[in-house]
């Protein structure tokens, strides 16, 4: 099964993807993880994307869509994928749509994930992710066994330089700008489904459980 999630920033995007990925073996291809690895490495991509990331401003579509093309062709076929922070905008949303038509292997449904931005901000503002991907805690509503640190590696977790409140806000400007107008662009195409992302974790997790199940019957 091929599914993007599609959402805000803070939205579940990513702790959901790594949920639906466990729970269905899909994998889960995260271009704000890719990025961040990029940046850890020092990379020409890191440094080229790291301006744009820390500014809370969306790196150029030509970059990512290079990026997301190589990561999908090394993917084995089988499994299906979630793609999680991709696409963010027309561009990229058309770009994908092409690749994949020429493949012929459509993407089965898109998950927009709804929520308000005071809840983003809230959210935001307490995450704390591992700098080795494991995934992400909330100081508050998801606290890490061991205060601090990651429950899978040890490692001190991290709070994002993007994670402030003056680049939040930039990002969801630029999520209302050109991410939002996705939503219509898949609805037209028939494939999108919605979940209300402000209630807890497992609640959405069985929210979108019930959509791949709907989709895969
Ligand atoms: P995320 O972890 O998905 O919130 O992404 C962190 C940052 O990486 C974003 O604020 C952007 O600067 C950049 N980024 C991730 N995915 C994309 C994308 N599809 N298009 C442009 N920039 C992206």
């Amino acid at each position: 099964m091929r599914l993007i999630f599609l959402g805000a920033p803070g939205s579940g995007k990513g702790t959901q993807a790594k949920i639906l990925q466990d729970a269905r073996g899909l994998a889960q291809l995260s271009t704000g993880d890719l990025l961040r690895a990029a940046v850890k490495e020092g990379s020409e991509l890191g440094r080229e994307a790291s301006t744009f990331m820390n500014a809370g401003v969306l790196v150029p579509d030509k970059v990512m869509i290079a990026l997301i093309l190589k990561r999908m062709a090394q993917l084995d076929g089988g499994g299906g994928y979630i793609l999680d922070g991709f696409p963010r905008t027309q561009a990229q949303a058309q770009a994908l749509e092409e690749a994949l038509d020429e493949l012929g292997q459509p993407i089965d449904a898109v998950i927009e994930l709804k929520i308000d931005q005071a809840k983003v901000l809230e959210r935001l503002l307490g995450r704390r992710i591992c700098p080795n991907g494991h995934g992400e805690w909330h100081v508050v509503f998801n606290p890490p066994t061991r205060e601090g640190r990651c429950d899978f590696c040890g490692e001190p977790l991290v709070h994002r330089d993007d994670d402030h409140e003056e680049q939040i806000l930039t990002r969801l400007d630029e999520f209302h700008q050109l991410t939002e107008p996705l939503s219509k662009y898949y609805a037209e195409r028939g494939i999108l489904r919605q979940v209300d992302a402000s209630t807890g974790m497992e609640e959405i997790a069985k929210a979108i459980e019930a959509i791949v199940t709907d989709g895969a019957a």
